[in-house]
C-alpha cells in the first residue's frame, strides 16, 4: 500500500497492545513502514529502565532508587537501517536489553508506579505529532486512550513461545521452548494482574488473533482498518 500520510489522509496515531510474543514488534514495524509512520517500541523503554537499574544495583522494588534513576535517564530512539535502536544517555543499549533476564526484570519494574509515571509522560511526548505506531501493553487503555485506531494482538501461548524460540535460536545459549513458555506465562500473569495499567484490550480495540496468521496477513488486515478510518 502507498504511503497513506502522503495520500491526503489525516495523520493518525495507532496503538498495538498484546502479550509477549504475539508478533507486535514485527507487525508494528511493517505497518509503520507501509504508512511512512514512525514506530515506537515502548517495551524497549521498560527494558531500558530495567537495564539501567541492574547496572546501578537498584532493586526492582526500591521505589526511591528507581525514582532517582528515572530522573537521571535520557532515552532516545534512533531509526537505523537495521531497525529501531534505544539509546540511553547517549549509548546504544539495544543489544543488551533483549536477554531473558532483562525481560523478567522489565516486567518487575513495570509494576512500579514511579517507573510508569516517568514513562507515561515520555511516551505521550513521543506521540504528540501522531503519524506513529505505538506498541506495548497499555497504549490503548492508559497512554493514548484517544488513539485513532487501537489493535489488540494475541496468539496461543505455545505459538508465542515457538516464535520467541525461533528469534532466539540463532543466538548462543538460547533457552528450550518449555523454558520460554514458562517465562511467557509468568510475564502474562505479572502483566495482566498488576494493579497499575494491567495488560488488557481497550474496550474499543480491534482484536486480532495471530495464532494461524502470518505477519503479512495481520498487517493487511490492519491496513484495511486504517484505510477505512482514513476514508471516513
Ligand atoms: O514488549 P516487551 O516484551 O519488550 O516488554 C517488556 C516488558 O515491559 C513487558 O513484559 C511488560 O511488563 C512491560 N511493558 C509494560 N507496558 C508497556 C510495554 C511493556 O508494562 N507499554
Amino acid at each position: 500500500m502507498k504511503d497513506q500520510s502522503d495520500s491526503g489522509g489525516k495523520p493518525i496515531l495507532i496503538t498495538i497492545d498484546g502479550p509477549a510474543g504475539a508478533g507486535k514488534t514485527t507487525v508494528s514495524r511493517m505497518l509503520s513502514d507501509r504508512l511512512g509512520y514512525k514506530y515506537i517500541d515502548t517495551g524497549a523503554l521498560y527494558r531500558g529502565v530495567a537495564r539501567e537499574a541492574e547496572k546501578a544495583g537498584i532493586s526492582h522494588d526500591d521505589d526511591a532508587g528507581l525514582e532517582m534513576l528515572c530522573g537521571s535517564l535520557r532515552f532516545e530512539f534512533v531509526h537505523d537501517t537495521d531497525g529501531l535502536h534505544l539509546f540511553s544517555n547517549g549509548t546504544d543499549i539495544n543489544g543488551e536489553i533483549r536477554t531473558p533476564e532483562i525481560s523478567m526484570l522489565a516486567s518487575a519494574v513495570s509494576a512500579r508506579p514511579v517507573v510508569r509515571k516517568y514513562l507515561l509522560s515520555l511516551q505521550r511526548e513521543l506521540g504528540k505529532e501522531k503519524k506513529a505506531v505505538f506498541e506495548g501493553r497499555d497504549m490503548g487503555t492508559v497512554v493514548f486512550p484517544g488513539a485513532d485506531i487501537k489493535f489488540y494482538l494475541n496468539a496461543s501461548v505455545r505459538t508465542r513461545a515457538i516464535r520467541r524460540y525461533k528469534e532466539l535460536s540463532d543466538k548462543r545459549d538460547s533457552p528450550a521452548i518449555e523454558e520460554i513458555e514458562r517465562d511467557i506465562r509468568c510475564r502474562d500473569e505479572n502483566d495482566s494482574t498488576r494493579t497499575l495499567a494491567p495488560l488488557k484490550p481497550a474496550e474499543d480495540a480491534i482484536r486480532i488473533d495471530s495464532t494461524d496468521l502470518d505477519a503479512e496477513s495481520v498487517v493487511n488486515l490492519m491496513l484495511s482498518h486504517v484505510q477505512k478510518h482514513i476514508m471516513q
